[in-house]
């Protein structure tokens, strides 16, 4: 590519992201080069070519393939002296021989930015076990978990480690859909000979996203023929998938009982704790690129409160937070946070239900759930009735005829009474008012 095309695309992507962005983030890129269909940009630090890859990654794709490069993926590549002194070679470096077979990985996935907590502890001592090497004990490792939860950063870092204690071990990793294209591209050449000793000469094989076969019958026959000659021949095979196997619906039997024959683990949502861990190793990683941030008390606590369990989404608030904290050169605060993150922070708004305020209002009381919702009129059952009412009507979106049907179909009439004597007693018993003070925060927790 010329730079000449480079300024081109420049122009267009100044036109959809904004004259800001563009300033911000485009400008300062550097082109260095294009090969394999990965283009290389410089940038001055890792958190700047993290950023760009996250947010205008996908539009520099598509600009540049409007005009007429044919790239499929964007590199970021930090000149030597700026980079952080944990970070590992970039990708690219990866690649010993000029046909590598498999995708690259990310230099960031490492078991050193991995942060361990009971979540995911499981599942990180079988990846460590299988990055140590030796012979083969379980065959394979079948990891999987929700979305952002770490199974590709896992599975990147027991590549990474295999890679470092043998240079000369061939390490193949994959997602399931590279699998597939690679085989179709194989029939269509009528070269699969070639693509079956590629497959058979690995030492490690690795299939991100196994899900991704279900209901595509040649390709799973295809990884069924694959998997069973890398297994006879002892070699570590690791798949990961967003669900259990026997929960993948469109795949062979034959295959699910074979992910299902070595060791099966899964990564939990995060917790409140583990989420801590990581967004203070994101703050450690980065401030050296960051010396003058300065994050006010109870910030992260407040993040790790309140942002899904999705790592991907609390590392992208974070990410977002220090670049405008970058921009403001003020402390982030706590108001400041809450300012750039609304959006985040709203999307991730726990959704309270009529079921479980039903149910916590019960046990409060301590009487039953079926007294709650029942026709029962005794005072013992109807003030807390009322109260369960009102904490619908003020803590859900439901409407009044809504709230009323999941109380035993009362009408809507009623529920705006009981509504009402709560907004009232609420105002005279303090009995009332530190019930309903505790049921709230209870719900929120
Ligand atoms: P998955 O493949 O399960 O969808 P990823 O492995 O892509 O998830 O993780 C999403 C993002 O969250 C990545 O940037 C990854 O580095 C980060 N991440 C997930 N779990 C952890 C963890 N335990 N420690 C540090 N970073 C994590
Ligand atoms: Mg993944």
């Amino acid at each position: 590519m010329t730079d000449d095309t480079w300024g081109r695309v420049q122009d267009e992507l100044c036109k959809t992201v904004g004259t800001n962005n563009y300033k911000n983030w485009i400008e300062p890129l550097e082109f260095s080069g294009v090969e394999d269909g990965v283009i290389t940009f410089l940038v001055p630090t890792q958190f700047m070519g993290d950023w760009v890859s996250r947010n205008f990654g996908e539009a520099i794709l598509q600009g540049l393939n409007g005009a007429g490069e044919r790239v499929s993926r964007v590199s970021f590549s930090v000149p030597s002296t700026g980079r952080p002194a944990k970070a590992k070679p970039k990708p690219a470096v990866v690649a010993k021989s000029e046909d590598q077979p498999g995708a690259p990985l990310d230099g960031r996935f490492t078991f050193d930015t991995f942060v361990v907590g009971k979540p995911n502890e499981l599942a990180h001592a079988a990846a460590r076990r299988v990055s140590e090497g030796g012979p083969v004990t379980f065959n394979p490792l079948f990891l999987y978990g929700g979305v952002g939860l770490g199974k590709t950063h896992l599975m990147h870092a027991i590549a990474w480690e295999l890679q470092n204690r043998d240079p000369r071990l061939n390490v193949f990793y994959l997602s399931a859909e590279q699998f597939m294209y690679r085989f179709v591209q194989a029939l269509r050449d009528k070269d699969m000979i070639a693509f079956k000793q590629l497959f058979r000469s690995v030492d490690v094989l690795m299939i991100d996203d196994v899900q991704f076969i279900a209901g595509k019958d040649a390709t799973q026959e295809e990884f069924f023929h694959t998997f069973n000659a890398l297994v006879d021949q002892n070699k570590q095979i690791i798949v990961s998938s967003d669900r259990a196997p026997t929960e993948i619906s469109g795949i062979e039997d034959r295959i699910v009982s074979r992910l299902q024959s070595g060791l099966v683990v899964d990564l939990h949502p995060t917790n409140y704790e583990l989420r801590l861990g990581i967004l203070q190793q994101k703050i450690d990683q980065y401030s050296e690129q960051f010396p003058n941030l300065v994050i006010a008390d109870g910030v992260l606590e407040f993040l790790a409160h309140r942002i899904s369990t999705n790592v991907r989404v609390l590392e992208g608030s974070m990410m977002r937070l220090f670049a405008f904290g970058a921009l403001v050169g003020r402390e982030i605060t706590l108001e400041l946070t809450q300012d750039c993150l609304s959006d985040v922070l709203r999307a991730s708004d726990r959704k309270i239900t009529v079921e479980e305020i039903q149910r916590k209002v019960s046990d409060h009381y301590n009487i039953r759930l079926s007294d709650l919702i029942g026709p029962k009129r005794v005072r013992t059952f109807a003030r807390p009735r009322q109260v369960a009412m009102y904490l619908a009507k003020t803590m859900t979106t439901r409407s009044l005829p809504e709230i009323g049907r999941r109380f035993g179909g009362r009408d809507h009439t009623t529920v705006m009474h009981g509504v009402r004597k709560i907004e009232e007693l609420k105002q005279q018993d303090s009995q009332i008012a530190d019930d309903l003070e505790l049921l709230r925060r209870s719900l929120e927790a």
